[in-house]
Order: structure tokens, then C-alpha cells, then sequence
């Protein structure tokens, strides 16, 4: 048998193709559609129906600053080994809908379509979940960088859901509203601090701040998930006998922080704190071999986590055509 490389495989693709080459009459004559159907995945919990809702992906140029404590030529090989760019990194970008059944939950809420032209389908696809953002009762926010909280307002700052209670975590509204704190900032964390002020400063008498460990929502119970920043919080959705554990940002991107959990990423503002956070939330996802969903995670953004020598693996869910 002839061994089988990339250039025998091209070259009897080629063959084959000329062997079967129709009549151009008789070929299918599609257009090509040049983009993605809507990006919606729906599962159960309990009694709650769960939308992953695509925001889209942000390709993040990366160095050596990226990872704060490991070699870059480290961080290219385990990028490498996970067939990813080694010189940007793909973020995706997906925010959940949890239907309670009573109210209509939204943790997070994508970037607003202002971080990067790649990223902003979110109000697009809920629409094509047949949902106006009208209808959406709460929503719920993790922490306050911009591919989590820019979806609150269009780019002119516009509420994009108009009749949602905003609930944002206690400790997190404590520091990015801090005048003195963004006096003394630096140059690289005031746009954030600006950006927060945008988003929040004309409605913040309806804000609503919620202490780590409360409920938040029916069946949402908010858990303190400190380090990515200082008021970074994760979630636990129950809902009869079943549960499943919302990280947020805690593991980042999964191929790279799962992997290597000791790492501290250049967006974890407490970079030992977020390490810390890290074990500990993706130990009880391994040991409880619950689902769970991260914000990074590559779409639907749910499966599950496996302990792996040093570090973790993250396995995603199978697709499932029925609830
Ligand atoms: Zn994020």
C-alpha cells in the first residue's frame, strides 16, 4: 500500500474530481453563503431551559506579555499542540440565557459589537432564537471588563434591553467606580475604568449590587470567583436534581489556562489570586463531573472538566439535536 501523505491525498483528490466532473448544466449551482447560520445551542437544567448564545471571537494579537510567568515560546507550543495560532489568539465570546420557566436570565452580555469587527452577533442570534431583548427580565453580570458588559448599551448608549434589572457584583462596582482608585491607575487600565463609567455612570441608581454567595435570580446563585479582577464572580444554576457551575472567566481560554492552571494571564488583575480561584473552582468541576459552561470556552462553551497530569482538560459537550 502506498503511504498516504498530504501531497497523495491532494493529488487523488484532484484525480477523483476530474474523473467525476459533471456537465456544468448538470452541476448544483449554489452561491455560496459566506457565514454562519445563527449561533444558538439549547439544553436542559432541571426544569430551566439554557441558551449558549454566540457573540463571535475576538483574535487577539499575543506576545510575550500574555502569560506573565511562562516563557512565550512555552505558551507558542502549547498553542501549537492545540492546533491554535501561535501569534494571536482566538477568544470566543458566549453568553448564557437561563429560562427559568418565570424569568428570562441573562449572564452577560457580549461585547456590544464595540471591541472588535469579529464579535457582536449576540442580539443577532437572539433574535434568531425568536426572543426580543425587550423580554429579558435580568441580566446578570460577572465582572466589568468589555466583552461582558458592552452588550448593555449599543455603541451610541442606547439600552439594548430595555426593561432587564441590571445586577452586578458588589465588590466589582466597589473598585472600577472608584474615582481615586482611576486617578491612580495605570495607563493601561484606565480605558476600563472609563469604559465602565460609560456603560454604568447615567444608570446607576438602577444598578443593582449583589453580594458573593446570595441568590441573584431564581435558581442562580452567585459564587465570589475572585482574581481575573477584584469582583470576578462564577455562578451555580439548580434547578430540581440537577445543577451545573458557570466559570466565567476563570479558566480563560481552556487550552491554555486549563491546561496550565499556575498560569497567570495578562487580563488576571490578580494573577496568584486567579490561580488560586482557578484550582479551586475547576477541582470541584472535575470531582463532581458537573457541567459547566465558560464564557471563553470554544461554542456551545459548555462540557466538562478532567483532571490531566498538572493541569485540567476540558471536554465539550456532545451535540445533542433534542433537549
Ligand atoms: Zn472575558
Amino acid at each position: 500500500m502506498t503511504e498516504i501523505t498530504r501531497r497523495s491525498l491532494l493529488a487523488g483528490t484532484m484525480l477523483a474530481a476530474a474523473a467525476t466532473a459533471l456537465p456544468k448544466s448538470a452541476a448544483a449551482n449554489a452561491p455560496a453563503a459566506g457565514k454562519q447560520a445563527a449561533s444558538l445551542y439549547r439544553y436542559k437544567i432541571g426544569d430551566f431551559e439554557m441558551t449558549a448564545i454566540h457573540d463571535g471571537i475576538w483574535n487577539r494579537p499575543i506576545d510575550e506579555k500574555f502569560v506573565r510567568n511562562a516563557p512565550f515560546a512555552e505558551v507558542q507550543k502549547v498553542l501549537a499542540d492545540a492546533f491554535l495560532p501561535t501569534d494571536k489568539l482566538p477568544i470566543p465570546l458566549t453568553t448564557l440565557l437561563v429560562n427559568t420557566g418565570s424569568k428570562l436570565v441573562l449572564l452577560d452580555t457580549g461585547s456590544g459589537g464595540q471591541l472588535t469587527p469579529t464579535a457582536g452577533t449576540m442580539t443577532a442570534n437572539l433574535a434568531a432564537a425568536g426572543l426580543d431583548p425587550n423580554n429579558v427580565d435580568v441580566i446578570v453580570i460577572s465582572h466589568f471588563h468589555p466583552d461582558h458588559i458592552n452588550g448593555i448599551k449599543t455603541k451610541d448608549n442606547e439600552l439594548v434591553f430595555a426593561n432587564a434589572e441590571i445586577l452586578v457584583p458588589a465588590p466589582e462596582w466597589a473598585f472600577w467606580m472608584d474615582d481615586a482608585r482611576m486617578s491612580t491607575a495605570p495607563e493601561g487600565l484606565k480605558g476600563n475604568f472609563l469604559n465602565v463609567r460609560r456603560i454604568f455612570g447615567n444608570i446607576a441608581k438602577d444598578v443593582r449590587r449583589y453580594a458573593p454567595g446570595r441568590e441573584v435570580a431564581p435558581g442562580i446563585t452567585s459564587i465570589a470567583a475572585y482574581g481575573h479582577t477584584p469582583g470576578h464572580t462564577a455562578f451555580a444554576v439548580a434547578s430540581g436534581n440537577d445543577s451545573m457551575l458557570v466559570l466565567s472567566d476563570t479558566s480563560f481560554h481552556p487550552s491554555l489556562f486549563a491546561r496550565n492552571p499556575e498560569w497567570q494571564g495578562v487580563f488576571d488583575l490578580d494573577g496568584s489570586m486567579a490561580v488560586d480561584t482557578r484550582k479551586k473552582l475547576l477541582d470541584r468541576a472535575a470531582a463532581d463531573r458537573m457541567l459547566v459552561q465558560g464564557y471563553h470556552f470554544p461554542f456551545p462553551a459548555s462540557g466538562y472538566i478532567g483532571r490531566d497530569g498538572k493541569g485540567y482538560n476540558f471536554v465539550p459537550v456532545m451535540w445533542q439535536p433534542s433537549l
